[in-house]
Order: C-alpha cells, then sequence, then structure tokens
C-alpha cells in the first residue's frame, strides 16, 4: 500500500484518523470559515487501510483547546491529534471521548432546563451536561432530562 503524505507544516495541528467524511465537520468546530488567516489544508477519503477510509484536517498556527478537542472526539473518536512545533511531532495523542460532557451540545428536548427560555431571561443559564453512555455509536443522556441524544454532531454548540 502506497502511503499518504502529509505536507509537512512548521507549526501547528494535524489531526489524523478523522473517521472518512466528518472532515468538513471538524472544520467547523473549530471555526474556520471564509475569514481563515493560516493555512488550512483538508484531505478526504484517503484509504488507511485495507478496507477503512480517512480524512485528514492540517491547521498551521493553531493548537487546540480542550473543549475543540472534547468535540472531535464525539464526531470522530477515532482521531489522532498531532502538536508540530519547528516540523517535528512534539505531541501525539489520541482523542479521548471523556465520560461527561459539558457546554458543548445541545439537548435535543425543547423542554428541558438547559433549553428554557424562561432560565435563559431570569436566572444563571443552566449549562448543557451529559454522560457519554456509548461511544460506538456515540450516544449521550442529558444529566438534567434524562432525553437520549443519539447524534450529538447535530447539536454542537
Ligand atoms: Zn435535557
Amino acid at each position: 500500500m502506497k502511503e499518504f503524505k502529509i505536507q509537512p507544516i512548521k507549526n501547528g495541528t494535524v489531526i489524523d484518523h478523522i473517521d472518512s467524511g466528518k472532515a468538513l465537520k471538524v472544520i467547523k468546530i473549530l471555526g474556520i470559515d471564509e475569514n481563515v488567516s493560516s493555512v488550512v489544508s483538508v484531505v478526504m477519503h484517503v484509504q488507511s487501510s485495507k478496507k477503512t477510509y480517512k480524512d485528514i484536517v492540517k491547521v498551521e498556527d493553531r493548537e487546540l483547546n480542550p473543549k475543540e478537542l472534547d468535540k472531535i472526539a464525539l464526531i470522530a473518536p477515532n482521531a489522532t491529534i498531532n502538536i508540530i512545533r519547528d516540523y517535528e511531532v512534539v505531541k501525539k495523542t489520541k482523542v479521548h471521548p471523556p465520560e461527561r460532557v459539558k457546554g458543548i451540545v445541545r439537548c435535543a428536548n425543547p423542554n428541558c432546563i438547559t433549553n428554557s427560555r424562561t432560565a435563559l431571561d431570569t436566572m444563571e443559564p443552566v449549562e448543557p451536561e451529559f454522560i457519554v453512555e456509548s461511544v460506538k455509536p456515540m450516544r449521550l443522556r442529558c444529566v438534567y432530562c434524562e432525553r437520549e441524544l443519539e447524534n450529538p454532531e447535530e447539536h454542537l454548540i
């Protein structure tokens, strides 16, 4: 098998082993849009092994914060994060879907306290919080209303 080579970057982050088809969601999580000012490369549907494909996202001059890493773990639980400094991989980690996620996905139940307009207007807003019940497939349960959330990637904040 011919190995796919990523063009080296001086400083930044390479997110590898993203589930095929999810690269654009990763880009969205990173807040990358038409106003981007650093080099971003997106490679989709690269052969990863004999039968599997992956996406890769490479962002120059950017390291990820814990919230971004948690979000990526929810939509691409197999991703690896390579931190590049001066052309060297200084740190390589696998994302870890957390046991609980707070403030990164919204509950699908419109009557949940975390979506309550009254709460938003008159009280401190209640930050949505979920227990990660299963990773494959990704399933979250709201700690407030116990509604199960099956497609967290569609409810990212
Ligand atoms: Zn809820």
